[in-house]
């Protein structure tokens, strides 16, 4: 059982979909074009049925194996979304669990991961997590070597390239985050042009930096702890 109560997710929930429509409406964007991913990540099965009730799309989990258990003990109709790193070890699993993968960040990730869909028998959505604050303590593609890693993964056959993802470095200075997200959507702006193709999703912001994140052209926000408390 969830120590939350359906009721009490609600009201987070409805006071984070308030904060992301008030941050569209302050840059001119439609609210409609932010998603909410629920980050259920050391949180019970329940958590992704609480998301699937409220109506979201996709919940988001850092490990393989903690969404393998949990998507076998949950019933709700919602899909699952890879956020933390993945090793090429893991690859199998990741492309047999996920519905899809925002944390590929080298071209080694993305040639396991291909072979491991298309043995599955499926094309597998991705996005490339790329370290737009520069932050020696997140994980990522560098931006310099966005481009190479970007050129083999529209190569792989079994991988659909939806966009970019990032994680600002944690700082007391809100500008930090917010010059990683401009980062990504100028990198994301370039790769678009070179590669000609769209990249549309930029899955950045998260609990504490969801509104510079949507400033920055953020078309889905990762929320965990606004939405489910504290993690333990
Ligand atoms: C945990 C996590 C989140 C959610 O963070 P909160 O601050 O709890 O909203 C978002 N993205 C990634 C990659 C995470 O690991």
């Amino acid at each position: 059982m969830m120590t939350l109560p359906y009721d009490e997710f609600k009201t987070r929930a409805d006071k984070v979909r308030a904060q992301i429509a008030a941050a569209c409406v302050a840059v001119g964007r439609d609210p409609a074009k932010v998603e909410l991913l629920a980050v259920t990540k050391t949180h019970p099965a329940a958590a992704a049925d609480y998301a699937a009730r409220y109506g979201l799309r996709a919940v988001g989990e850092n490990r393989v194996q903690e969404a393998v258990a949990k998507r076998a003990e949950c019933s709700a109709a919602i899909t699952w979304e890879l956020i933390g790193h993945l090793q090429s070890n893991k690859a199998k699993l990741a492309a047999e669990t996920f519905d899809r993968v925002q944390s590929v960040d080298s071209v080694k990730l993305v040639n396991h991961l291909d072979r491991a869909a298309a043995a599955a028998g499926k094309v597998l959505p991705i996005l490339l997590q790329i370290n737009a604050g520069q932050d020696p303590a997140k994980f990522g593609a560098e931006p310099t070597d966005a481009p190479a890693l970007l050129e083999a993964a529209l190569a792989a056959g079994a991988l659909r390239v939806d966009g970019l993802m990032t994680i600002a470095p944690l700082s007391d200075d809100p500008d930090v985050a917010r010059r990683t997200f401009v980062n990504l959507r100028t990198i994301r702006d370039e790769l678009a042009g070179r590669f000609g193709t769209p990249l549309c999703e930029l899955s950045m912001g998260m609990s504490g930096d969801l509104q510079a994140a949507i400033e920055a052209g953020s078309t889905q926000v990762r929320v965990g702890t606004a939405l489910f408390g504290t993690r333990a």
